[in-house]
């Protein structure tokens, strides 16, 4: 078959996740067949390097061998079997001791979900849960930040920020709040935090305007009514939006403060990503609660989870009999299987130290030269996560939003050998952490590539 046979086939009947269904008549899909390491091959032969490793999850890269062998080898010991009623298996009891011995200290507990989603819900369900056993059934809000992502399930949606998802299919689950992102470049650069002459807001005031907007809602919404806060440690969908340096601190004075559960979704932070094994531990947060997915697996298989850390866990277990809560897939053999060799590999290669210790601080150093770009109005990154703020070179401020600067820079990227994301006018790289120091240099020139030709087609 040809590229155009699966474009047809692909417009006749597939309904894309998180795409213009219309769009695809009139562009057709870019088909992608294979890859390796870095690259990915699409059907016209283009190799391209992949520098959102996937969605956010191909930590180890592309065509390991050692996870095609473990998922083989565990297919024909045991294909499926769950762990409902009482039943367990070999690879998850693994695996959940792994897990167990990577996270901080007071985590020693695992649910297993299917994905993201299914963790974020699990974690819903068991932070109500919580308060109801504690005898405080009140305690139900939940406060999450705007633009966050958290998901595509009722739940997911609900928790995540993010309006357009709002707009549709609801009603949403009730009971939860949104509050100010910690996000400088937009509001403490360009937005109401800058002064009237212009100087922007000093980053750690406006992190810790963004901790007391938290406060603020605890009280609006009733102290005594707030369950948990859940909030991805730098928030990747939204636009790998690093928060100040004050910002995590004083969030934490104030959830202790009011007794509220922390939630902290690795979901994209997790197994590596910047540079620790958990975006908690680089933040040195304490997680009641962490949401996992993607990493976990390096995305070869679905496999997502809920760590448990002690004070919820033991009341659950302790005091809640069953738990009315599973899915068919939780903890599945396979996705288990191999998510064990992932963690395995990723230890006996040394994957997460090299992003703290060699490869974040190079690709930050090579990542910060782009801001001397004219299109570039801020370029941050932390271990191997990255945005570039595009701006209007003639006035420095934000593009108007309908000429779809980002979209254009996207595609130029992708037609350059280069996958970088679009989230409005912000550019996000994530790419496999077992990128090279090389493969970073040629990240590097095609993206700079990519912001020569958006700027050529402005002029
Ligand atoms: N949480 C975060 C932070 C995510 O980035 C995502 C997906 O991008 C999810 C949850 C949802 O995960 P999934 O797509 O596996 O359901």
């Amino acid at each position: 078959m040809h590229t155009r046979d699966y474009q047809a086939l692909d417009r006749a009947h597939y309904l894309h996740p998180f795409t213009d269904f219309k769009s695809l008549g009139e562009e057709g899909s870019r088909i992608i067949e294979r890859a390796e390491g870095v690259y990915i091959h699409d059907s016209d032969g283009n190799r391209i390097l992949d520098g959102m490793a996937g969605l956010w999850c191909v930590n180890l890269g592309y065509g390991r061998e050692e996870l095609v062998a473990a998922a083989t080898e565990q297919m024909h010991q045991l294909p499926y079997y769950n762990s409902f009623f009482k039943t367990a298996h070999p690879p998850v009891v693994r695996l959940a001791e792994q897990l167990v011995k990577l996270a901080p200290a007071h985590i020693n507990r695992v649910f297993f979900t299917g994905s993201g989603s299914e963790a974020n819900d699990t974690a819903l369900r068991m932070v109500r849960r919580y308060w109801a056993l504690k005898g405080r059934p009140d305690k139900q809000w939940v406060i999450s930040r705007e633009n966050a992502y958290h998901g595509s399930t009722v739940a997911g949606v609900s928790l995540g920020g993010m309006a357009p998802m709002h707009a549709q299919g609801g009603p949403l689950v009730p009971k939860i709040a949104h509050v100010r992102q910690p996000y400088w470049f937009k509001e403490g650069r360009l937005g109401e935090g800058r002064s009237q002459e212009g100087s922007p807001q000093d980053p750690d005031a406006f992190g810790r305007d963004c901790a007391a907007a938290i406060e603020a809602k605890i009280l609006a919404l009733g102290e005594d009514q707030v369950a948990a806060f859940i909030a991805e440690p730098v928030q990747g969908a939204g636009g790998a939006i690093i928060p100040p340096e004050s910002y995590w601190p004083a969030v934490k004075e104030v959830l202790e403060k009011y007794e509220i559960l922390l939630v902290v979704d690795e979901v994209i932070c997790g197994f590596g990503r910047l540079g620790e094994w958990f975006g908690s531990v680089h933040y040195d947060l304490k997680p009641d609660l962490m949401p996992i997915a993607k990493g976990l697996s390096s995305g070869y298989l679905p496999i997502g989870g809920v760590l448990v850390g002690d004070r919820v866990a033991e009341t659950l277990i302790e005091e809640g009999g069953e738990f009315f809560h599973g899915f068919t897939y939780s903890g599945h053999p396979v996705c288990a299987a191999v998510a064990l060799k992932n963690l395995e590999l990723l230890q006996s290669e040394g994957v997460v130290a090299r992003v703290r210790d060699d490869l974040g601080p190079y690709l930050a150093g090579r990542w910060k030269a782009l801001e001397a770009h004219p299109l570039v109005g801020e370029a941050r990154s932390l271990g191997l996560i990255g945005a570039l703020e595009l701006v209007d070179p003639a006035s420095g401020e934000r593009f108007d939003a309908s000429r779809g600067i980002g979209t254009l820079c996207r595609d130029l990227c992708f037609a350059g050998g280069l996958v970088m994301r679009s989230v409005g006018d912000t550019m996000i790289i994530s790419p496999p952490l077992v990128i090279t120091r090389d493969e970073i240099d040629e990240l590097i020139e095609k993206a700079r590539g990519a912001l020569d030709d958006t700027l050529a087609r402005l002029t």
